[in-house]
């Protein structure tokens, strides 16, 4: 179990579609190059990114089992961008930078979809769909005009009758579609690159908690409950999991909870509401997140500080799907649960050598699937002495987030955004 924070324990629907596999604990000491604490996709990422260029001497420790965290419970959804929006990266960064920037997550996007190729894992479907919940044309043209500007890239636009081909609810007004980007199960993904990671002669061990981590010599100490591991380089990824191992990246960080429900087969009931093979969310900032798997609806939606019990999130996801959906008010949910986000306050990832050999691949916010493997990537490169691409992460380092305030603040916003959401709304429905 990882330290310090409580999680959300109950069964993923995704874990019901995987081999049953588990990696092993490590139970003697070890001498390694480069030691990665935890295998969500920012850990394994690094370490795949590690093995395409040529180096074995890794080991990846997880407390959990791969994917047991935020990767292998979210959403599903693969498309470019990162948590913070692309006009804010804009006015940090320059216009050049945050296009070269926006751009890597959707190379990471394309290198997800390769390795999903290359390793056996299919996609549930093609296309990410962003609906007008303000049912505002104009709002939604400014909209796509300014993410052109901001990141180059091209949504496909969507009027009203158009993006019925997509989602039928009238709940929404036009859509923009992000071509390139796709949905799958996450935790066959995540499993699958630790599988091919272990095949490939690398470690990945679960149920390996670190619980310290020290320096030790020139290098560094970690300390499992079976062994010791000293490793030249570490790479800290344990998103919103750990509460206490490296202090410095725990006060950057808040870990935010998000929600996901999986109802009980509904043949013939989703196809006329969900016809497209496009995964949907929505423009409000607190928006629902859902996708058709099969004759399921997986639905996932809210942010919050408290971590809900699966009756508590089931209740929540009925009512957002009956807002949308009002002929699945009735729907029974077979699967309910939460995942914690990590979030610092500046809402980019944070990478980097926070000490000499100690580094970060964390804070990927809920907006972490490409920006995962895209941070797999610039760590690797970083490591092997190409730190061109890690300088532009280097104004977002760890900063602290403001403590138990910090989380209530982020709470607070969350709900004044929501109400500001809910005005908006009212008004556009006037
Ligand atoms: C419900 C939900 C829905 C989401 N939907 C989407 C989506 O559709 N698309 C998208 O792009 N993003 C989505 N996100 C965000 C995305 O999942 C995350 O940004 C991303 O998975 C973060 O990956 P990570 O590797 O940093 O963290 P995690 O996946 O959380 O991995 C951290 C790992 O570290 C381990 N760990 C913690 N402490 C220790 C320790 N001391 N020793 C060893 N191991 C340790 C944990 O057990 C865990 O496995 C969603 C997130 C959630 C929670």
């Amino acid at each position: 179990m990882p330290t310090g924070w409580p999680r959300f324990h109950s069964p993923t629907w995704y874990e019901d579609r995987i081999a049953a596999r588990r990696f092993p604990r490590i139970e003697s000491d070890r001498s390694v190059r480069v030691a990665v604490i935890g295998a969500g996709l920012a850990g394994l990422s690094t370490a795949f990114s590690l093995l395409e260029r040529g180096h074995r001497d890794v080991v990846v420790l997880e407390a959990g089992q791969p994917g047991e965290g935020a990767s292998g419970r979210n959403g599903g959804f693969v498309f470019g961008g990162f948590s913070l929006g692309p006009e804010p990266l804009v006015r940090r960064v320059g216009l050049d930078r945050a296009r070269v920037m926006q751009r890597w997550t959707h190379e990471a996007v394309d290198r997800v979809r390769g390795r999903c190729a290359a390793l056996g894992v299919s996609l549930d479907g093609e296309g990410v769909l962003l609906a007008d919940w303000f049912r505002n044309r104009k709002g939604l043209d400014a909209l796509r005009d300014a993410i052109h500007r901001a990141t180059g890239l091209e949504l496909l636009a969507l009027d009203r009758a158009q993006r019925s081909a997509w989602v039928c609810s009238d709940r929404y007004g036009g859509g923009l579609l992000e071509p390139g980007a796709f949905h799958f199960n996450p935790l066959a993904y995540v499993r699958a690159l630790a599988d091919e990671l272990d095949a490939s002669g690398l470690s990945v061990h679960g149920d390996s908690a670190v619980e310290r981590i020290e320096r030790a010599g020139g290098g560094w100490r970690l300390r499992t409950r079976d062994a010791t591991v000293r490793a030249d380089r570490v790479v800290v990824s344990t998103g919103g999991y750990d509460r206490r191992l490296v202090p410095r990246l725990v006060r950057s960080i808040h870990p935010i909870g998000t929600y996901v429900a999986v109802t009980e087969p509904l043949p013939g009931r989703l196809e006329a509401l969900i016809p497209g093979t496009a995964a949907v969310y929505d423009t409000r900032f607190a928006f629902d997140y859902y996708r058709r798997i099969g004759d399921r609806l997986l639905w996932g939606g809210r942010i919050s500080i408290a971590d809900r019990d699966p009756d508590a999130i089931e209740a929540l996801m009925r009512r957002d799907v009956a807002r949308v959906f009002p002929s699945l008010a009735d729907v029974r949910f077979t699967h309910s649960w939460g995942g914690w986000m990590s979030y610092a306050r500046h809402q980019m990832p944070i990478l980097g050598e926070l000490e000499p050999g100690l580094w970060a691949a964390s804070a990927f916010g809920g907006h972490g699937m490409a920006p995962t493997t895209m941070a797999g990537e610039v760590i690797a490169e970083a490591l092997d002495g190409e730190g061109d691409r890690l300088e532009a992460f280097r104004s977002w380092g760890p900063s602290w987030a403001g403590g138990p305030l910090g989380r209530w603040t982020a709470q607070a916003s969350y709900w004044a955004y929501q109400a500001r959401d809910a005005i908006r709304a009212w008004r556009s429905s006037g």
